[in-house]
């Protein structure tokens, strides 16, 4: 890391949900942040509909989930997300997919304290963006990365302002690379990918119309279109009257984007809905690859890749904006460390190390539902679904980072039943703090915890002395004094008995655990701990 001071900390590119949520969670922890983004406005296409429970929990700590929520007013209108495979909307159904709300909150409800939320992505950046900013990130859109140079001393780049087209010059510590599928960045530091590659071509076309008379008000059922003379899906919005259809088109039948003119896609659109003289208000269209990508490397030197530029996932499972928010999370913890000097730049190489972890279980998932509801040929070629609550909450990371007390190869477990071992979503059990009923979820996000159980006091003043001295930002608990389980959950769900403790990273992670009681050795114990863990 360069010595003088550059122009920012992090330079981010890209504004969509992976940027967005980085410049958010590094703002937050007081990084010096610039954010530019390409287009003049974030995304007016509606694509991911949904957060899950575990991009709740890092929005409550990015403090906008309650804001999320107001704007999830979908989920008021109905609970059915029933999809069905159909020549057109309002015909024959040739199959369904039930997927209700209830469902998946069910699966997940025991193991978290946050709600899911509906709110489509085109009103969840503009909440990024104010809280970002509110908290300092320098915003820039109609901005573009025209070059950069990577070296050890951090990051030289050229932008170009669009609307003037004035060129300058800023200098970072680190680039984060959040440029989208395509990424520029990524490509230009010859990073290649791995993965079942690109699966399907399509065009998204965002359109207004009133489809009463096919479509019921208020329904948010989803359809895979078999017409004869295409194939495509179309969903609704939040917003009444507005609708998006997916087309597929096929580049080896000599098809381009191109070819899909206004008038075309609105000839489309009608043969669609089964509606011969609808004039659809066409908002956008777009091209779009339905691909399944992993990079092979995350970070080269002083640049780091985030959300679709790291991994590509078939929106099949809605996984992929959810994941790129947990990127940002997982990076931005890691880089404010480092710049802050509690731990060593090699704590960055744990931020690929996790991430493609869970990009890989993402992407499996996201396979087998594409196989099951428009890809019957890759049944039995692409891994069998584990469960949304697997995947969102009961992921495990294996790196540095980490004190891993075995060796189990499984790389997720059931949070309904958590083994509370290091790598793992610290598990959720309600407590008492203050005489408030909360989560131990909500003791983590911003600082390194230590929770010590009843007997187990010397864990916690051994932990704030090592921690002091090692100038790493801890609170320490202790069950029954600091924290009250009136449920006598905790100890049981963390595994550290009566009288040990567990340490859980920033991003309510697992990191060590200890059943025994603390010897004189403890502070020793957990310096060493803390040196290993943020490779000081
Ligand atoms: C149809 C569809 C449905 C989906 N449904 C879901 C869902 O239900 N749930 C879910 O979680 N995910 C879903 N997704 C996926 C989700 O939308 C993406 O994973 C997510 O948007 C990725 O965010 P990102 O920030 O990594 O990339 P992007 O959103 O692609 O953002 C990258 C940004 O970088 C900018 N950029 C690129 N180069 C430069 C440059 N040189 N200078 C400045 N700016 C630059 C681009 O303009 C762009 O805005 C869906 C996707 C699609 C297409």
């Amino acid at each position: 890391m360069a010595l003088t001071k550059p122009d920012v900390d992090v330079l981010v590119v890209g504004g969509g949900l992976g940027g967005l949520s980085t410049a958010l969670f590094l703002a937050r922890r007081g990084v010096r942040v610039l954010l530019v983004e390409r287009h003049a406005t974030t995304s007016v296409l509606p694509k991911a509909a949904g957060q899950n429970p575990r991009t709740m929990e890092l929005f409550r700590f990015g403090g906008v989930a309650d804001e999320i929520l107001a704007t999830d007013d979908i989920r008021g209108a109905q609970g059915d997300f029933t999809i069905k495979v159909v020549e057109r909307v309002g015909g024959r159904v040739l199959h369904s997919f039930a997927e209700s709300f209830e469902e998946l909150v069910g699966a997940t409800e025991r193991c978290t304290p946050m709600p899911w939320a509906l709110a489509p992505q085109d009103r969840v950046e503009p909440v990024l963006v104010a809280h970002a900013a509110k908290h300092g990130a320098d915003i820039r859109f109609a901005t573009e990365l025209v070059s950069f140079q990577a070296g050890d001393d951090g990051v030289t780049a050229r932008l170009r302002d669009l609307n003037t087209g004035a060129e300058s010059t800023v200098s970072a510590h680190y680039l984060v690379a959040a440029d989208g599928p395509r990424s520029a960045i990524r490509e230009s530091l010859g990073i290649t990918r791995h993965g079942h590659g690109t699966l399907a071509h399509f065009m998204g076309v965002i359109f207004e119309a009133d489809l009463t008379a096919v479509v019921p008000p208020g329904s948010t059922g989803w359809y895979y279109l078999q017409h004869p003379l295409f194939t495509g899906t179309f969903g609704p919005t939040d917003r009444p009257n507005r609708h998006t259809f997916y087309v597929r088109y096929d580049p080896e039948r000599g098809e381009t984007p191109d070819d899909y003119t206004p008038q075309r896609c609105t000839e489309l659109i009608r043969l669609a809905v089964d509606a011969p003289g609808l004039v659809p208000d066409i908002l956008d269209i777009q091209a779009w690859d339905m691909a399944a990508y992993i990079a092979d490397r995350w970070r080269e030197g002083p640049v780091l890749l985030v959300g679709d530029a790291a991994k590509v996932t078939p929106p099949t499972g809605g996984m992929g904006g959810n994941t790129a928010i947990g990127d940002g999370f997982d990076v931005a913890w890691k880089l404010a460390a480092v710049l802050r000097g509690e731990a060593g730049e090699r704590l960055l190489d744990s931020y690929g190390a996790e991430r493609s972890l869970v990009a890989h279980l993402v992407v499996d998932e996201s396979l087998a539902v594409y196989a099951q509801r428009m890809a019957p040929h890759l049944l039995g070629s692409v891994p069998e679904e584990r469960g949304t609550a697997q995947v969102v909450l009961g992921f495990r990371y294996r790196s540095d980072a980490v004190a891993a007390e075995d060796d189990d190869p499984e790389p997720a477990e059931d949070p309904r039943r958590p083994s509370g071992r290091p790598g793992f979503r610290a598990p959720h059990v309600w407590i008492e703090q203050d005489g408030t009923r909360r989560s131990t979820v909500e003791l983590f996000g911003d600082r390194w915890v230590l929770l010590a159980a009843p007997e187990g006091g010397p864990w916690a003043r051994a932990a704030l002395r090592a921690a002091g001295e090692l100038d790493v930002r801890l609170d320490a608990h202790l069950v029954g004094r600091d924290v009250a389980d009136p449920s006598g959950e905790l100890t049981r769900a963390y595994g550290i008995s009566r009288a040990g403790a567990v340490l859980v990273r920033p991003d309510g992670v697992v990191a060590w655990r200890t059943a025994a009681a603390p010897g004189p050795e403890a502070q020793d114990l957990l310096s060493a701990l803390f040196t290993r863990l943020l490779a000081r």
